[in-house]
């Protein structure tokens, strides 16, 4: 009886010091001088707290807002690890975790965590708390071998879907999930996408395989645009041609009902306003520096309407994991090894990635 009580206390007294241990893993830090690129470094983790769990991340894709943070677009944050795409298993859970076990697979998106009380939360705009955590910018992301999660926002991944695929969706998928429905996309009108890359490739799938709307896609790049194509795109444009805007009223007979301007361009936000039909809305996901022109007479006479949208519910990516498992939609990826992460921001800059390239933490299994 002594015996068993004693294997008992050592063995909470084991799960104790390990639950305490800090861990060091490797990761993508934002650069002291915030540069736009990351060092590769080893960082120390903190132990997980209650209500947290560790995750030994799988794959973490690199969303062009990491770019973002890298370059202290939003405020600098030297030193801190940056993705918001990742996947991994749970190795860890703190006390109250009641949601989560050890060897779930669950994703860390940008949004980390909320308050979860206060009136964006309470009615089904949680991404717009005020205490709002976002991973890899203003707490540890999942570009890292280990990465800390709130578990109660981190959200299940299906066993059914690919962990490779399910990492585009926890940003790029949900995100234009989200702005497809603030769109008030509808079944028979016509959406625009602007900008085919990580986030425009699955928006073109969602738009036309889950809310059966006719899609235009706008880019640069005819490969992205052949992508689209293959995608469910029912025009595309390339929008280097002098008469782009143009092209997608007459191919849409009067314009568009909503446009989803993911291209990381002021001017890209403007041209989107002009191809709108009347009551309109134009959705802003993309992230560029300065300011969009509105055509004020356009916008009062046709009832044109603006909104931002900003990533997505738990509920969203849920929904988004399962058009995912579904195969509603399918991300066009690849996988790289952390050590080229910088070769492959500048493809990202350079606009030369086609879908989405995503790192691979599983090389190094102990
Ligand atoms: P990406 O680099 O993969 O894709 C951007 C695409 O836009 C590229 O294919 C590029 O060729 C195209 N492009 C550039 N200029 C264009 C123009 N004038 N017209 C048409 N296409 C043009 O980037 P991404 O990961 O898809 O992210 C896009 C933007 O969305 C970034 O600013 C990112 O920070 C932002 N973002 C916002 C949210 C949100 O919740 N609102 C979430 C994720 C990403
Ligand atoms: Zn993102």
């Amino acid at each position: 009886m002594i015996s068993r009580y004693n294997e008992l206390v050592r063995k909470t007294i084991n799960s104790f010091i390990k639950k305490r241990r800090f861990i060091m893993v490797k990761a993508a830090v934002v650069r002291p001088n915030s540069d736009g690129y990351v060092d590769i470094k080893d960082v120390t983790l903190r132990p997980i707290r209650s209500n947290e769990a560790l995750v030994k991340v799988e794959y973490c894709g690199l969303c062009h807002t990491d770019l973002h943070v890298a370059s202290g677009d939003f405020g600098e944050v030297p030193g801190r690890i940056i993705g918001h795409e990742g996947v991994g298993r749970v190795t860890q859970i703190g006390e109250n975790v009641t949601n989560l076990k050890i060897g779930d697979r669950v994703s860390i998106a940008w949004f980390y965590s909320a308050d979860g009380t206060c009136k964006y939360c309470v009615t089904g705009n949680e991404t717009l708390c005020r205490n709002v955590k976002n991973a890899g910018y203003t707490v540890d992301g999942a570009m890292a071998e280990e990465c800390i999660v709130d578990a109660k926002y981190a959200v299940k991944v299906p066993e059914g879907l690919d962990p490779v695929e399910a990492t585009s969706l926890t940003c790029a998928g949900v995100t234009t999930y989200g702005a497809l429905k603030i769109g008030d996309t509808k079944p028979g009108e016509w959406t625009q996408i602007v900008g085919a890359g990580g986030l425009g490739n699955l928006g073109v799938q969602l738009a036309h395989n889950v809310f059966g709307a006719k899609v235009v896609v706008t880019d640069g790049d005819p490969k992205k645009l052949e992508a689209a194509k293959e995608n469910g795109a029912d025009l595309v444009v390339n929008r280097h041609d002098a008469d782009a805007t143009e092209q997608v009223i007459k191919g849409t007979n009067g314009g568009v009902h909503d446009s989803i301007v993911t291209a990381v361009s002021a001017q890209a936000f403007t041209n989107a306003v002009n191809a709108l039909e009347p009551n309109g809305t134009l959705v802003a996901v993309a992230l560029p520096k300065g300011d969009m022109a509105l055509n004020i007479d356009k916008t009062v006479l046709d009832g044109i309407k603006v909104a931002g949208s900003l990533v997505g519910t738990r509920q969203d990516l849920r929904e988004t994991f399962d058009f995912g498992a579904q195969g509603k939609v399918k991300p066009i990826v690849r996988t790289e090894k952390l050590e080229n992460i910088n070769k492959v921001i500048d493809e990202m800059k350079a606009g030369k990635i086609v879908g989405r390239v995503v790192f691979d933490f599983t090389g190094d299994k102990d």
